[in-house]
């Protein structure tokens, strides 16, 4: 139960630049990179970034950082010390780029990124969501202005620091005591459509207290206390908005389903042979393969399933 093979492929877990955090608030430092023609800059406007794209791959479209007169935030450095940014903008022609160009975003796209351009996408993204959300101090209201090259915001009346928020959920898959897995549809979801449990940590909760709790009040299932029982496997950030997505493995000690009828509306223990069997004949439908449920899926069912069983 402690495999985690397939969670070592998760799509927006990805990235290959150092962060070189020490120098976000040396303002010599980034003067100079943000002036160095070589320094490269990502566009980034409501979750979409400019690509060229085809059927198997797709290219963020950069630009050189001193041609930029926008917004940005410092996204780190790569082995040959380029250094790459973000710029935020509020409409794809405020971005120096190819009018025509096509702007997608992580969920059109994330798998057929380079490990580079996830990893940067990911964080621009995550960065951009939170900056146009917390426009104002959350101690005074007062207007705030982005510091450390884009990694916080000082409030301009009294002085309060504020950095980018990640919000912590657990996503599981449950097994019974035959090893079926346990799925569920939201209400949102149209029918067909399963996953795996999921739920954001509330204030003052531990991961695994988070765990049982939610497997519990969407399905009415009851998750084992013991330790050996929740297996963390692996995380993957999640900007949409701002989710960091824990990956867990846990079983059952009460099977009866008993759904909230709210959040999840349906849920079933399915055996490997039931799955493959339901998904062969469209009767169900996985999340995609960006999703942290696919490979916890994958995982238990025991191999990569197809691109196919995947929901559009
Ligand atoms: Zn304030």
């Amino acid at each position: 139960m402690s495999n985690r093979d397939l969670l070592s492929t998760l799509v927006l877990a990805r990235g290959t630049l150092d962060r070189a955090a020490q120098f976000r608030a040396d303002q010599a430092w980034q003067g100079a990179r943000r002036a160095d023609p070589t320094s490269m800059v990502m566009w980034v406007c409501e979750a979409a970034s400019p690509m060229h794209l085809s059927d198997t791959s797709a290219e963020l479209i950069l630009s050189s950082a001193n041609e930029v007169d926008a917004e940005l935030t410092f996204l780190g450095l790569d082995a040959d010390d380029i250094a790459y940014f973000a710029a935020h903008v509020d409409d794809h022609q405020d971005a120096r780029v190819d009018p025509n160009a096509l702007w997608k975003n992580l969920r059109a796209t994330g798998a057929l990124l380079s490990d580079r351009d996830a990893g940067i996408m990911v964080t621009a993204v995550a960065i951009d969501n939170w900056m146009r959300t917390h426009r104002h101090c959350p101690r005074c209201g007062g207007a705030t202005r982005i510091s450390n090259a884009g990694w916080s915001r000082v409030c301009l009346t009294d002085g309060s620091d504020h950095f980018p928020r990640t919000d912590p959920a657990v996503i599981v898959l449950v097994t019974d005591g035959e090893d079926r897995a346990l799925l569920g549809r939201q209400a949102v979801w149209q029918e067909g459509f399963f996953s795996t449990l999921a739920g954001f940590v509330e204030s003052g909760e531990s991961s695994e207290a988070a765990l049982r709790r939610e497997v519990f009040e969407e399905s009415g299932v009851t998750i084992s206390t013991d330790p050996a029982d929740i297996v963390y496997l692996g995380s993957q950030p999640w900007p949409f908005p701002c989710s960091l997505m824990l990956g867990y493995h846990a079983k059952a000690i009460d099977p009866t389903i008993n759904v909230d009828g709210s959040e999840i509306v349906e849920a079933m223990w399915i055996s490997r042979a039931e799955l493959l069997a339901a998904c062969e004949k469209g009767e169900v439908r996985l999340p995609p393969s960006i999703s942290i449920a696919r490979k916890l899926i994958e995982r238990w069912y025991g191999g990569v399933l197809p691109e196919a069983f995947s929901r559009a």
